[in-house]
């Protein structure tokens, strides 16, 4: 009777150390995932805030044409900026002078967009113009703007019609997905031209997930690794100091009975052999 209660209390002790086990590293990791998906948001901010001071690494036009149903030839102006970890894609309907970036250029730029759909400029546009219906589309600059490291992983859209300043002297602006700051007109006054949008502050939310997934998965893993780091070294620290690696209890120095205060290296209470009698009356 003796050794079968002994091997219940060993099997209890195995499994509730390892369900005990299993619970930590799943709350550990839980909780490095919702740090990922924190920093999703704190990085692609700190991001935003590149482009107000700098120009544009890397930045092309083109025109694309193509020909409606009824055969009406349409035409559509956009215009790429990179920075780093930012992504500006501009449409507008007209030509427009060409926007000179300020002299003080980036020059090193970094986008990444794995698995991200892409959409083609005609169909991006048309998203953008739709849902932001503006009133004046001729004088309206849409753009997307997508911002995160490494991947890009959260996004805005946007609109300007600079046709005419309001009376506040600010351009009317639109945004889906972002706050952002406003558009002064002063420096534009009288001569539309096209400029980055993300040349302002542009703080966005909506998520692209390829990219979200991947960061949240790249940041917990780099916090994980730091914080296993981190507890390592503090676990030898304190073992040089004579205490317990875990519970910092002081040992003076004597490791060979374990740790009363959290049982480690407290040998289980173990059965005299490993097969448990049957239960049998
Ligand atoms: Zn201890």
């Amino acid at each position: 009777m003796g050794r079968v209660y002994a091997a219940i209390r060993y099997h209890q002790y195995m499994t509730h150390t390892e369900s005990a086990r299993v619970q930590r590293i799943t709350r550990r990791c839980i909780k490095a995932l919702l740090l990922g998906l924190v920093l999703n948001l704190l990085v692609a901010w700190g991001l935003s805030l590149i482009p107000h001071k700098l120009g544009p690494g890397d930045s092309r036009a083109a025109q694309v044409v193509w020909r409606s149903p009824d055969d009406v030839q349409e035409s559509l102006y956009t215009l790429e900026h990179k920075w780093f970890g930012v992504l500006e894609h501009q449409y507008h309907n007209t030509r427009r002078s060409r926007f000179h970036g300020p002299p003080r250029q980036i020059s090193l730029w970094w986008t990444w967009r794995p698995f991200e759909q892409i959409y083609s400029s005609r169909d991006e546009a048309r998203a953008i113009f739709s849902e932001l219906n503006p009133t004046n589309p001729d004088a309206s600059v849409a753009s997307r703007t997508r911002f995160g490291f490494p991947a890009l992983s959260l996004y805005c859209n946007t609109m300007i019609d600079d046709s005419a300043p309001l009376p506040n002297g600010e351009f009317a602006t639109w945004t889906r997905g972002g706050f952002f700051d406003r558009i002064d007109s002063t420096t534009l006054m009288g001569k539309p031209s096209v400029w980055p949008h993300a040349q302002h502050i542009w703080l966005p939310y909506r998520p692209i997930w390829s990219g979200l997934v991947i960061n949240t998965l790249i940041y917990a893993l780099v916090w994980m690794m730091i914080s296993y780091l981190y507890t390592r070294v503090r676990n030898a620290q304190r073992m040089l100091r004579g205490r317990c690696p875990f519970c910092a209890y002081e040992h003076h120095h004597d490791f060979t009975h374990g740790c009363p205060e959290c049982g480690w290296r407290k040998t289980p209470p173990t059965p005299e052999n490993n097969t448990p009698e049957p239960l049998s009356g």
